[in-house]
């Protein structure tokens, strides 16, 4: 049987940007917008504030777009200062090179497992699903996921007895499956 494990996000993650007000380099998103409507043109921006001195900076949403190709409902949620909105527009990755910004995820997520029933089966075939495109090392997932430690995790690999489709070293961001045989 295949079990489900899920990362879902839990708060917004970090972005990393330089202020130019101070040395830090992380500012963080509290869900508010601006918009600026001139004619027929819009710009909209996402707000972030410096963790270290509360500096606001604007990443760039919409830049003098004509009013009528934006969806209607895009321009209310920015209207309502939605905060899914800002998680959705911090996930895409054309909004984070265009405005040269990348994101920390640290302490950001959670492994949602759904219980540990599953684990003294001889083999467990685990479905990971990513519910936001979060970086981060199978690894480190299945260590916590399965109550083991990395090394152990490691030594599994080796033996043959974790398998998967997809690399487990390194960092994914998106859905993969694997076994465990012991
Ligand atoms: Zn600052």
């Amino acid at each position: 049987m295949l079990e489900n494990w899920v990362v879902m996000p839990t708060c917004l993650p970090v972005v990393l940007r330089r202020c130019h007000a101070c040395a830090s380099q992380r500012f963080r998103a509290n869900g508010k917008f601006r918009v600026n409507a001139n004619h027929k043109l819009i710009d909209a921006w996402l707000l972030v504030l410096c963790t270290a001195c509360g500096d606001t900076a604007k990443l760039t949403v919409l830049e003098r777009t004509n009013v009528r190709s934006v969806r209607p409902d895009l321009l209310d949620r920015m209207h309502d200062n939605d905060p899914g909105l800002a998680a959705e527009l911090l996930q895409d990755p054309v909004l984070r090179c265009r405005n040269r910004i990348a994101l920390d995820w640290d302490n950001a997520w959670r492994l949602d497992t759904g219980g540990s029933d599953h684990l003294d089966r001889e083999v467990i075939d685990i479905s990971v699903r990513f519910a936001a495109r979060i970086p981060v090392r199978p690894v480190r997932l299945i260590a916590e996921g399965c109550g083991l430690s990395r090394a152990e995790v490691e030594r599994l690999i080796v033996e043959g007895k974790l398998v998967s489709a997809v690399r487990l070293s390194g960092k994914l961001s998106g859905d993969f499956t694997f076994t465990l045989k012991r």
